[in-house]
């Protein structure tokens, strides 16, 4: 254990290392790869932890994800699209709030993508024109040249998780998908001038192998953000009988993306676990939190669709409480200006 941190505190760390920590099961080897996983991203980071706030703006989507509640043949579940003016609104609020980010989330909705993605494109130029957050988009896949078009309507990021490196297990959820075209989109983003997020799901039919291999080749790809989350079966879908994991192994993920990839954002999703699972998130190493949305305002969350949010539990003071108690800070949105200002790529495309 000792002799695979400190090779990989030299940055020599391999597939097989990330392996053999995502395998450990003790609760004293665990607790001591937590223990060095919140050094490392104390050393970067210190005791602040940037927020971002969720606003789901079309549940519709063309697409059949296996795991996904949202998916196409899920006929019969309430849907909502935005209009352009709500989402300014929404964004509105968590800025006032003191979120540092708006994540702009839709499904694949052919609406928003119509006329050369018009609405999606005018959804982000109002929040960058009239609210003035940073922007991560989450619009689904694109081809190669909107991503020029998304960077210059004002989004920061562009997310879009991989899921898995399993090929295999890729296609198998993601159904009719390319898995290279859903890649590429992370590259395409930052040669853009785009941040861009890759994300893997634990609990998808994929082994400890996989999980290695899929936290190694997401840092190494070049994103800024990486995350982990685990799967939640979704009901009226083909995974809903699925038996989930527990938290360990997304905590452990966590940890091993945050001891090999010391400089990267690793957020703690309150999709999962809700506000319950924050501290032990931010104890393994994150330092992100995401998913804070405003309560009574209509919006889903995406592993979770009701999960804490008309109840308030995910509204910004109840987190910024929380992070307060555990001995953390919520950054200001100037030192998160700042931060991404050093980290975006320089774009060459
Ligand atoms: S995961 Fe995204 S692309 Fe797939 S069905 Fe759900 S909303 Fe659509």
């Amino acid at each position: 254990m000792e002799e695979i941190l400190d090779r990989i505190s030299r940055g020599e760390g391999t597939v097989d290392d990330a392996e053999a920590l995502m395998s450990l099961s003790d609760p004293a080897d665990i607790e001591r790869l937590f223990e060095e996983a919140r050094r490392v991203r104390d050393a970067q980071f210190g005791n602040r932890v940037f927020t971002y706030g969720f606003v789901y703006f079309s549940t519709y989507c063309k697409n059949n994800c296996t795991f996904c509640y949202y998916r196409r043949a899920n006929g019969d579940i309430p849907r909502y699209r935005k209009s352009v003016e709500e989402v300014v609104q929404l964004a509105g609020n968590l800025k006032d709030a003191g979120i540092n980010l708006a994540d702009l989330t839709m499904g694949e909705d052919p609406v928003m993508y119509a006329d050369g993605y018009k609405r999606l494109l005018e959804t982000i130029s109002a929040v960058r024109d009239e609210v003035g957050i940073s922007i991560m988009a989450s619009p689904g896949a694109l081809p190669r040249e909107m991503f020029k078009a998304v960077r210059e309507a004002g989004a920061d990021w562009y997310a879009c998780y991989q899921e898995t490196y399993n090929r295999e297990i890729f296609e198998s959820l993601r159904v009719n998908q390319s898995y290279d075209d859903r890649l590429g989109q992370k590259t395409w983003a930052m040669e853009a001038g785009l941040l861009a997020e890759d994300g893997m799901m634990i609990g998808l039919g994929e082994n400890i192998r996989d999980r290695a291999e899929t936290i190694v080749r997401m840092g190494n790809l070049g994103c800024q953000q990486i995350r982990a989350m685990t799967f939640v079966p979704q009901e009226g879908t083909p995974m809903q009988d699925n038996v989930p994991y527990g938290p360990t192994e997304e905590l452990k993920a966590i940890a091993v993306m945050r001891v090999m990839f010391p400089d990267r954002l690793i957020p703690c999703s309150l999709d999962v676990e809700g506000i319950a699972g924050l501290k032990t998130r931010l104890a393994a190493g994150a330092n992100v939190i995401t998913s804070i949305v405003p309560p009574n305002r209509n919006l889903a969350g995406v592993a979770q669709h009701e999960l804490d949010i008309e109840n308030g539990n995910r509204s910004v003071e109840h987190v910024f409480e929380v992070l307060e108690d555990l001995g953390y800070r919520h950054a200001r949105s100037s030192e998160y200006v700042e931060f991404l200002d050093s980290r975006r790529p320089r774009g060459d495309a």
